[in-house]
């Protein structure tokens, strides 16, 4: 084949039948499970002021290295980014309109970071979430990290393991970060030179670091949970034990924190034993309770998390689960009359609610049959001249052994229905 003159831009790609028939489908499994605890979806612009995003955290990689950010043409310039995550839109939307909270809502769509891309690492990824704001409660923690752990393990993934931690509130934050700060000066000499300048900015970025060089001095400071004040240490004691309750499996990682800035008390990440520890985190969230006061809404606590589409996807392929989704046809019509009659079946077949297609062109019986095999479509239906003048057509079971017989072009449909009915649900 030749070069092609363009290709999808670095770090994107296409999604192409079947794969993205596999992609919605996992989408839906998420919506139809976050719609059952009571979460109703927001589509919110693919853009927003950058100032939305800002919040996301000054010293963070998505604010300082990833944001697509640009000027629009008005008069003045705004600056503008592409969305990075939806947590901070979702605020903003929030903020903007005043729901009544607790507000429980879900999303999908597509997310931009301009990193460096690997397996599993794009500049434009899916990702799926849920934000539950108006309430501290910790079982709304507890509810939101087991909408999660469900969506896993009903796309059958079983190697996927949740971590958990707690990151304090704006009371007893302060007192750790100075600990950690004066810990991590100590040591300064010791530091990557990139986590010495992250130290300057965010003490607590540090630990973030996967920096070979920094991993024993991040192994040996001080830890969030030893500084927790009352009030966080039972609201996290509140979580843990909600989660065993339910019976959801966790590991507690004390230095988990996050990419973000806004997060405070719970944050938790989902990681895919079976992917490449660079990129095996398949989910992550948390609580964020001065987010919305912050992009000028009432003071308002929330958690949520996102999932990213992609990797979950990678993980399913290793483990081997969630496989192609069925053909969604029903039925592929053969018409050796030149075409026009498989117009008016298809149509026909498709307003009863059955799955049709049909070749084009005009092709030979042999070469529609062939086509109608590679469909998946458990039936075909043939019309041949003989067909045409009877009012009939030739209806063939493409799996079972049923062979093929006349039908009454006006029971069609009916026939079809009855034969799929006990086969497959639908
Ligand atoms: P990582 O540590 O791998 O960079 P992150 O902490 O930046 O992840 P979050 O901001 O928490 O990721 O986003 C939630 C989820 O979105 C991640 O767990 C991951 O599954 C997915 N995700 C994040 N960045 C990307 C990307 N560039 N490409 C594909 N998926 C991504
Ligand atoms: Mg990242």
């Amino acid at each position: 084949m030749a070069e092609p003159k363009f290709r999808a831009p670095k770090g994107t790609r296409d999604i192409l039948p079947p794969e993205s028939a596999r992609r919605r489908a996992l989408v839906e499994v998420f919506a139809d499970r976050a719609s059952r605890s009571g979460f109703g979806e927001v589509v919110s612009p693919m853009f927003e002021d950058m100032g939305v995003f800002k919040r996301v955290g000054e010293s963070t990689d998505i604010v300082t290295k990833e944001m697509f950010d640009l000027y629009d043409k008005g008069d003045p310039p705004q600056h503008l980014a592409l969305r990075p995550e939806l947590t901070a839109s979702i605020c903003r939307a929030f903020a903007e309109h005043r729901p009544v909270p607790p507000w429980k809502v879900w999303y999908e769509g597509p997310q931009f970071r301009y990193e460096q891309p690997q397996a599993g690492r794009y500049r434009q990824f899916t990702q799926v979430g849920v934000e539950l704001l108006g309430t501290d409660d910790p079982q709304a923690d507890v509810d939101v990290i087991a909408l999660g752990a469900g969506f896993f393990s009903s796309v059958g993934l079983s190697r996927v393991r949740l971590l958990i931690n707690s990151l304090g509130d704006p009371q007893c934050r302060p007192a750790y970060m100075e600990a950690l700060k004066s810990y991590l000066e100590s040591r300064g000499s010791d530091l990557s030179p990139q986590s010495q300048v992250t130290l300057e900015r965010n003490p607590l970025r540090v630990l973030d670091s996967k920096r070979r060089a920094d991993q024993p001095i991040i192994d040996s400071a001080p830890l969030m949970v030893d500084f927790l004040s009352a009030e966080s240490a039972e609201h996290f004691e509140t979580v843990r034990s909600g989660l065993d309750a339910l019976g959801i499996e966790f590991d507690i990682s004390p230095r988990l924190v996050r990419g973000l800035d806004y997060y405070t008390r719970t944050t938790f990440e989902f990681a895919a034993e079976s992917l490449e520890s660079s990129q095996n985190a398949v989910g992550g969230g948390g609580r964020y309770d001065g987010l919305v006061e912050d992009l000028g809404g009432p003071p308002t606590p929330g958690i949520g998390f996102a999932l990213g589409i992609d990797r979950i996807l990678m993980a399913c392929d290793s483990e081997q689960v969630f496989p192609q989704p069925p053909p969604a046809l029903d039925v592929f019509v053969v018409d050796v009359t030149g075409g026009p009659h498989a117009l008016s079946v298809c149509d026909a077949l498709r307003g009863r609610g059955l799955g049709a297609d049909r070749a084009y062109g005009g092709r030979s019986m042999k070469a529609q049959m062939k086509l109608a095999d590679r469909s998946g479509a458990p039936f075909a239906v043939i019309i041949g001249e003989d067909e045409v003048a009877s009012g009939e057509v030739t209806l063939r079971d493409m799996r079972g052994d049923s062979g093929q017989r006349r039908v009454p072009l006006a029971a069609l449909a009916g026939e079809i229905r009855h034969l799929l009915s006990p086969k497959q649900e639908r």
